[in-house]
């Protein structure tokens, strides 16, 4: 119900945890975070309240300067640690948080499973980075820009109303984030950006803000932001000035 994404030169798990307590007032019932540490996945889930995320944490020195995070309202699935985002792909280099509803995931679900693909939770996200890890190895032979292309190859096979932020460890200077008429924001610091599901997410820490519209896709680096269409066209958009009451 609530998704966090940063990229910069901090260390995203705080920024990503004050920004899922910003957004608590949409309703959860489960949380998630995962980062890119050392070349790999490190993602930690919990059931609950933020605070039993935190626990999990506590005592744990991460230093990942990307991140993502998510506040789970169950649509499809229990309320579980197994079903919490992030959720990755087979491999555990991919880790995916949906906001919304993948309409069409019983169809995409049975297909990955003739694939070969096994799933690790009921809920409609986790067709996204098996799907997503197919695309890549495809895209890493053919385009310039793999994550972006592979996640772009992937929302065009979503139906539904769903924001998606996308991380995975072999592209460690990279955040992907989607959006299909559900709503996500934008926010551009010195070198580190940041994405979440509304804005009192980023008010610490940026006013510069753009609000990602249907069928946009952002490609994040520590460098800028680039918007693309799902049909794959680069798009011209600057941030605007975010008036906040003192
Ligand atoms: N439909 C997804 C799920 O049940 C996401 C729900 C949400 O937006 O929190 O996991």
């Amino acid at each position: 119900c609530g998704i966090v994404g940063y990229i910069g030169t901090n260390e995203a798990s705080g920024i990503l945890l004050e920004g899922l307590r910003k957004l608590e007032y949409r309703g959860y019932d489960s949380a998630g975070i995962a980062t890119v540490l050392e070349g790999e996945i490190h993602c930690v889930r919990a059931k609950g309240k933020l605070h039993n995320l935190e626990e999990k944490l506590a005592g744990e020195t991460n230093p990942a300067r990307l991140g993502i995070a998510h506040t789970r309202w169950a649509t499809h699935g229990r309320p579980e640690e197994y079903n919490a985002h992030p959720h990755m792909d087979m491999a555990k280099r991919i880790a995916v948080i949906q906001n919304g509803i993948i309409e069409n995931y019983r169809e995409l679900r049975e297909e990955l499973k003739r694939r070969g693909c096994e799933f690790r939770s009921d809920t409609d996200t986790e067709v996204i980075p098996h799907l997503i890890a197919e695309e890549l190895g495809k895209a890493e032979t053919v385009a310039d820009e793999p994550l972006m292309e592979a996640v772009r190859q992937v929302v065009q096979k979503l139906q539904g109303a769903f924001a998606i932020a996308v991380i995975c460890a072999d592209y460690s200077d990279e955040l992907i984030v989607a959006r299909q008429q559900a709503p996500v924001v934008l926010g551009f610091g010195q070198g580190e950006f940041y994405c979440a599901s509304d804005t009192p997410a980023l008010i610490p820490y940026t006013r510069a803000i753009l609000t990602l519209e249907n069928g946009e896709l952002a490609r994040m680096t520590p460098l800028g932001v680039e918007i693309y269409s799902f049909e794959g066209q680069r798009l011209k958009k600057a941030p605007r000035t975010l008036d906040v009451n003192p």
